[in-house]
């Protein structure tokens, strides 16, 4: 993924001086939240219009995910190493996914991607729990890995590990249960990482494809909301608001974490991040980005070998996943 946002470690690299870069900084926080200096303006002016709507007032709590199992997948999930696309390791981590899914409705969109590095088969997992509600949910992350970074020593725990276990943990609450709301489509995507350097052409190869067979097979239209997971396993969670994400989308993922009271881990920056939604965004699918993208100060391990099992904590993926889970059954109620 990438943001035209300049990040803090981008705006330290120019401006020397520490008065500046705060400053940068309550300005990037004045675009949401008002002067930082005035903490009361900050809490009214952060809260989402329908946050007390009565229509949501009532939501059922969701089932919360088993955090400690999610971390022991990201450490499995690392543990194959590199898996850019066209890797020994990717295959092998198609197999473990599909293998967790036994028993579950599982689809594919495998094609051969045309990029500036070669042809390379891509293909997008996706497990199907049909609910009683004519509509779909969509929940997505990557599992790829950066390719530039492959002989490297680079694993993506963050980056593809956390969301690749993550999903399989959503896989483990869904699974078996009778969904009294609207089907739920886990969707593992590939080849979202840039085989070269990020371009509109170099990026996103599996989500431009699915949304295209989407927008032609009529699932497009049913879609309610896609949501989706990127690098949400740092020990220091800090999810954006996402600009290029549906607002009123944003808001209801801002109502659940604050109804789990995570919400001071949620939408302290405002920015644009090209990620996986886009494709879907563009077709007018509802999406909400749930990325966060201040990974180590200034975002320092992101697309580096220290993407680490260690920057990663199992309550980072407990929040992030519980609040995704609730904002699912607060779509349910509506
Ligand atoms: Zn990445």
């Amino acid at each position: 993924m990438r943001t035209a946002f300049p990040t803090v470690r981008g705006i330290a690299a120019v401006v020397m001086g520490v008065s500046l870069l705060s400053g940068a900084i309550s300005c990037q926080r004045a675009k949401t939240e008002g002067p930082v200096s005035e903490p009361a303006q900050v809490t009214q002016a952060a809260a989402p219009e329908n946050e007390s709507s009565p229509a949501t007032a009532d939501v059922r709590p969701a089932p919360t995910i088993n955090a400690s199992r999610a971390i022991e997948y990201v450490k499995e999930v690392v543990a194959f190493g590199s898996r850019p696309i066209g890797s020994r390791n990717h295959t092998r981590l198609e197999q473990y996914i599909v293998a967790r899914l036994k028993g579950d409705q599982v689809e594919d969109d495998a094609f051969v991607a045309d990029t500036v590095e070669g042809k390379f088969p891509v293909r997008n997992i996706i497990a199907k729990y049909p609910g009683t509600k004519d509509g779909i949910i969509v929940i997505a992350g990557h599992y790829d890995t950066n390719y530039p970074l492959r002989n490297t020593g680079y694993v993506g725990a963050n980056d593809g590990g956390s969301t690749t276990a993550l999903l399989l943990e959503f896989a483990n609450q869904l699974r078996g249960k009778k969904r009294d709301g609207y089907s739920v489509w886990l969707l593992w995507t590939d080849g979202e990482e840039a085989v070269r350097s990020w371009s509109d052409t170099d990026s996103l190869y599996g989500t431009r494809h699915l949304a295209e067979r989407w927008q032609k097979d009529g699932t497009n239209k049913k879609i309610k909301a896609f949501l989706l997971a990127d690098m949400i396993g740092d020990a220091d969670l800090n999810i954006e608001r996402e600009t290029n994400s549906t607002p009123w989308l944003e808001d209801l993922v801002y109502q659940a974490a604050t109804k789990l009271g995570y919400q001071s881990h949620f939408y302290a920056r405002t920015l644009p991040i090209e990620d996986d939604h886009l494709p879907f965004v563009k077709l007018g699918v509802p999406c909400a980005d749930l990325i966060d993208l201040d990974y180590g100060y200034g975002n320092v391990f992101h697309h580096t070998p220290q993407d680490t099992i260690d920057k990663l904590s199992s309550k980072s993926l407990e929040m992030s996943g519980n609040v995704i889970l609730q904002t699912v059954w607060i779509l349910d109620a509506r």
